[in-house]
């Protein structure tokens, strides 16, 4: 799962690393070389280990004279010790780097905003910064790991809890044609009826014949009553009549479906905001398809524009390499992913944790 960015990542790691890292070279025999004031036999040491020395520690080296071995011994040998253990990174070093990381993050369909936030985090975290030269990749993958957590962690939101909350819970499910509406109704109709919710499906995509006969095979083949009426029928009215039957027969949750929309669909977004209107859903859940990429950003504002959307799931992201339009999404709405698609079976819907998708980002 999201191997392009994961990539992407990691080649900003192992260059940083790279300038840092650099072979030590034999730090007690350039001490024991100073303390028996040996001028000659210190530059000698460092001349011989040549390429492993990173360029300041043979400047410093140079630069010594005969008087100063003599006097600055002890302060002299801490600070070679510090240059050899120590890498402070200047803005120089990181230019090319950040630059790269910036474009690759563009390139996996991380946002323009998004990408520079990251690569400001990390020039923040390490400019100027003295970074141990073994423990440069550490310092590198965490502040990749939390600039990344910062944008994944708004405030989360936990369904199962809210639809204990009150009874009967209305979700409206929403999303363009094609996203993975009906498929992600199903699975988290599935996922609550296995935590023992009485679920009923709501066909409130009267626009397209199928889309009722669709939901229909899934209330089927899982055990849930979809209530419905005919094709071109008013959505409003169906989710209406979906409240009205639940609150009759003592059920816990009804998931209901919507027509797909874009902007140029204006009939339908006025639908759209008559179905809220009238019913008042308790969450609004914006169904995006990870395959679209960067798009998800305008789809995210037309919907929460249109009627306000509490949280996401994201489809395909099974199938889905580049990864970075889960951070656009995120950071659009400024809402939380709430489920992620990992497959075509009802099982395949993952709780979202954005611990997890950064450990493996990282990994
Ligand atoms: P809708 O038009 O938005 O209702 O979309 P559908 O639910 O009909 O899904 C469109 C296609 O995407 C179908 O072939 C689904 O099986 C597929 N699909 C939905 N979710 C996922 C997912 O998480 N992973 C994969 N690989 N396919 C998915």
């Amino acid at each position: 799962m999201f191997g392009f960015l994961k990539k992407k990542l990691k080649e900003s790691v192992e260059k940083i690393s790279k300038i840092v890292k650099k072979e030590e070279i034999e730090v007690e025999k350039v001490e024991k070389a100073i303390k028996e004031e040996k001028l000659r036999e210190t530059k000698e040491i460092v001349r011989e280990a040549k390429k492993g020395i990173p360029r300041e520690i043979e400047e410093e080296v140079v630069k010594i004279k005969p008087a100063e071995i003599k006097e600055e011994k002890k302060g002299l040998i801490e600070r070679l010790k510090r240059r050899i253990k120590e890498k402070t990174l200047e803005e120089k070093d990181l230019k090319e780097i950040l630059w790269d990381l910036q474009i690759g993050l563009i390139e996996s369909d991380v946002a323009v905003e998004v990408a520079e936030k990251i690569c400001n985090d990390l020039r923040n975290d390490l400019i100027g910064k003295s970074i141990s030269r073994k423990k440069v990749e550490e310092v590198v993958k965490s502040s990749l790991k939390n600039s990344i957590l910062d944008i994944l962690n708004v405030n989360s939101l936990n369904v199962l809890e809210e639809v204990k909350g009150k009874k009967p819970f209305l979700i409206l499910l929403l999303g363009f044609n094609g996203s993975g509406k009906t498929t992600s109704i199903a699975k988290v109709g599935n996922f609550l009826k296995q935590k023992d919710l009485n679920v009923v499906f709501a066909a409130a995509d009267t626009f397209r014949a199928a889309a009722i006969q669709q939901l229909e095979v899934h209330g089927n083949n899982l055990g849930i009553k979809v209530i419905k009426q005919d094709y071109g029928s008013d959505p409003a009215a169906v989710v209406f009549d979906a409240v009205e039957h639940s609150k009759a027969k003592g059920m816990d949750v009804i998931l209901a479906d919507t027509a797909g929309r874009s902007h140029a669909n204006v009939n339908l977004v006025d639908e759209l905001k008559k179905i809220v209107r009238v019913n008042k859903p308790d969450l609004k859940i914006l169904i995006l398809d990870a395959l679209t990429g960067n798009d998800v950003v305008e789809q995210v504002k037309m919907f929460d524009e249109a009627v306000g959307i509490d949280g996401l799931i994201l489809t395909k992201t099974d199938v889905y390499d580049k990864g970075g339009a889960i951070l656009s999404a995120v950071h659009t709405a400024n809402k939380p992913i709430i489920f992620i698609g990992t497959g075509q079976d009802y099982k395949d819907l993952e709780e979202f944790n954005a611990e997890k998708i950064v450990e493996n980002l990282l990994s």
